[in-house]
């Protein structure tokens, strides 16, 4: 990428699904949706309300936090497109992009939902999932977000057939297929944070991790997504809307505050773009 271009942000949100209202997508990102900024929601098709995580933050087989307290539990699954209101509040965004995040989120015992290696399971909740949000918005997502942004050799093989840019957190070489080893290491050489998967024309990126969580200490955070942006030419930065709100449903102002002038900042002096937009650039 051209070092004089304006560097990119990929502002990802993680997780919109059937009990998400829009009301809080509004509270979370209104100020950017004002001014016109893209944004990439990464949405479940298919929510499962059994979905558990195994992260420190919340101690192991925790209700996903997304999932409101009062329907978590029962092994029952909800689509996307049930929530018109909530389809409805994307499709009107203009500068937004869609992206598949898995199917259910919800895997199997402590593996997480594309940690799975069973072709046909996967095959399957690709299939469903891509259904339901070409259904909901129009068009099958190209962009690929596992849950947790883990999944298996198996599972990256299959999304490396169906989706041009997979979003991960960091890429786990011991789960590339080996003739993406060569990529993985140019890519570690060079300092970049994404690699290309020629055989398929997939692009494959990374991310600093969640830096605007009340489980870490953002200010510290910050300067860690400062020296991030510097070194890039691109940045993901991961946010979930459902952080901005506590376990009672409460807004988290400071969180927030923190969050909306880092953004403010970074629109000042980068471009906020769609994962699309990515890979037309990279691809030049
Ligand atoms: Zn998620």
């Amino acid at each position: 990428m051209n070092r004089n271009r304006s560097k990119f942000i990929l502002l990802r949100d993680d997780d919109a699904n059937f009990f998400t209202s829009p009301a809080a997508l509004e509270q979370a990102y209104g100020f950017l949706f004002q001014r016109g900024l893209p944004l990439n929601f990464s949405v479940i098709p298919l929510v499962n309300t059994a979905a558990t995580t195994q992260s420190k933050d919340f101690g192991p087989d925790t209700y996903e936090p997304f999932l409101p307290p009062d329907v978590a539990g029962p092994d029952q699954t909800y689509s996307l497109a049930d929530n018109q209101p909530l389809v409805n509040f994307l499709q009107k965004l203009p500068n937004k992009e869609i992206l598949q995040h898995g199917c259910e989120h919800k895997g199997d015992r402590q593996l997480y939902e594309f940690e799975a290696t069973a072709p046909e399971l996967l095959r399957c909740k690709l299939a469903l999932g891509g259904d339901i949000l070409a259904a909901a918005f129009g068009r099958r997502p190209t962009v690929f977000v596992a849950p947790q942004d883990q999944l298996s050799t198996p599972a990256y093989a299959m999304v490396a057939e169906q989706f041009q840019v997979l979003s991960l957190g960091w890429i786990d070489r011991r789960r590339l297929p080996i003739k993406l080893w060569p990529a993985y290491f140019s890519m570690k050489l060079r300092q970049r944070n994404y690699c290309r998967d020629r055989w398929h024309d997939l692009l494959i990126t990374q991310h600093p991790g969640c830096v605007f969580s009340p489980f870490r200490n953002t200010r510290t955070e910050l300067a860690r997504l400062d020296d991030y942006v510097r070194r890039h030419d691109f940045t993901v930065i991961v946010s979930h809307h459902w952080e901005f709100f506590d376990r009672h449903g409460q807004w988290r102002q400071e969180l927030h505050d923190l969050f909306k002038h880092k953004m403010l900042e970074l629109a000042q002096a980068c471009t906020f773009i769609t994962f699309s937009e990515l890979a037309r650039q990279l691809a030049r």
